[in-house]
């Protein structure tokens, strides 16, 4: 990861001037000294990567936006449905998500589903962990956090992926290792749909089925939900050689 990547919101062109604020600014100044004229690397929000040279205008730090280099786009792209879990939990599995190669985390409510109402103050939260996860890790593009989405909204959006994994713990007890290779193979689009901490009842089970969902086993162990993605999405990437 270079140490002068920078993320900014919205999509840019050459010739642009971003606004840099806050920590990056403050560890552009202060912890890399840089100064203007000094050239730094910024990452719009689709990916695009810029050579970008420093000025400050009345006090604020701002970046020009040289020709993009783009990213190249990811062979494979694994979005997550996460039922909301309670308290902090979320930030986990947004933090790993945003470390793993997940391109959309959504926040899924669904029958036992205990957080009655995300506020835009928690959206802004996860967003802001995604970013600094993905400066952690070094990819190029952020971890999309989506508005949440009920569960028969997000059943109608299967059609949209190649393949639709879903961990259930009362699914046959097939192995993974088993199963995964027929359910990927050729699939470019994956979602997995995860439950809340009280799971999935039969009746979403059953219409996750049947609309396209492949319900899987991660094991004969019952896992926290803040684990189980992290679980699947680390089996899926082996399993793809991601
Ligand atoms: N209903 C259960 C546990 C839910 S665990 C209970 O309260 O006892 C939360 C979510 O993690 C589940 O909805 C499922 O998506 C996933 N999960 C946890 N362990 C799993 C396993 N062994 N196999 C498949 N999915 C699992």
């Amino acid at each position: 990861m270079p140490a002068r990547r920078f993320f900014v919101r919205d999509a840019h062109r050459a010739g642009e001037v971003v606004a840099i604020y806050g920590s990056d600014a403050h560890k552009i100044v202060n912890v890399l000294r840089l100064r203007d004229g000094d050239v730094i690397e910024v990452v719009d929000s689709h990916g695009s990567i810029f050579a970008a040279t420093l000025e400050s205008k009345a006090g604020e730090l701002q970046a020009r936006l040289g020709e993009p280099r783009s990213a190249p786009s990811p062979r494979v792209v694994i979005d997550v449905a996460q039922g909301i879990p309670k308290g902090q939990k979320m930030d986990f599995v947004v933090e790993k998500l945003g470390e793993l190669r997940v391109r959309a985390l959504i926040p899924l409510r669904s029958e036992r589903t205990i957080v009655a109402d995300v506020g835009s103050a928690k959206l802004e939260r996860w967003r802001r962990l995604a970013h600094s996860a993905a400066q952690q890790s070094g990819r190029t593009d952020l971890l999309a956090v989506t508005e949440p989405l009920p569960f028969a909204q997000l059943c109608l959006q299967f059609p949209e992926y190649d393949a639709v994994i879903f961990p259930w713990e009362l699914a046959e007890p097939q192995p993974l290792r088993e199963a995964l290779p027929a359910i990927v193979a050729d699939a470019t689009r994956i979602l997995v749909v995860v439950g809340p901490e009280g799971g999935f009842s039969h009746a979403e089970a059953e219409s996750a089925k049947a609309a396209g969902a492949h319900l899987v086993s991660l094991g004969s162990r019952i896992l926290r939900t803040e684990t189980a993605a992290l679980a699947a999405v680390a089996i899926l990437g082996y399993e793809l050689r991601l």
